[in-house]
């Protein structure tokens, strides 16, 4: 009898798979220019560039194809801002699950 598949580790996945999110990630990267918002890096080319959700999807599921929640960043900022969660950002959000009173603090 097969086991059930645990989907603890890839629960906002979905959102990579959406047709939207192409068009968006697209969007986002020419927003800032094809480069790293953390250091400035051009990320044109494949594979340079990764497209983050500032408020983790997994929690705010209704902001995963909000342009405004999404941050490009190059392959090594990516990488150091998994390692230290220190950098979280900090926004409030109301009852309809969105922010409150913009995204800057
Ligand atoms: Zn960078």
């Amino acid at each position: 009898m097969p086991r059930q598949r645990t989907m603890s580790t890839t629960k906002h996945q979905w959102v990579y798979h959406d047709a939207r999110w192409a068009r968006l990630r697209e969007k986002a990267l020419k927003r800032v220019g094809w480069r790293c918002e953390s250091c400035g890096v051009d990320v044109r080319g494949k594979y340079k560039a990764r497209v983050d959700h500032m408020l983790a999807v997994s929690e705010f599921p209704r902001l995963a194809f909000e342009l405004d929640n999404l941050r490009v960043l190059c392959c090594d900022c990516d990488a150091n801002r998994h390692s230290e969660k220190g950098g979280k950002v900090r926004v409030k959000i109301g009852l309809d699950g969105l922010p409150i009173g913009g995204w800057k603090s």
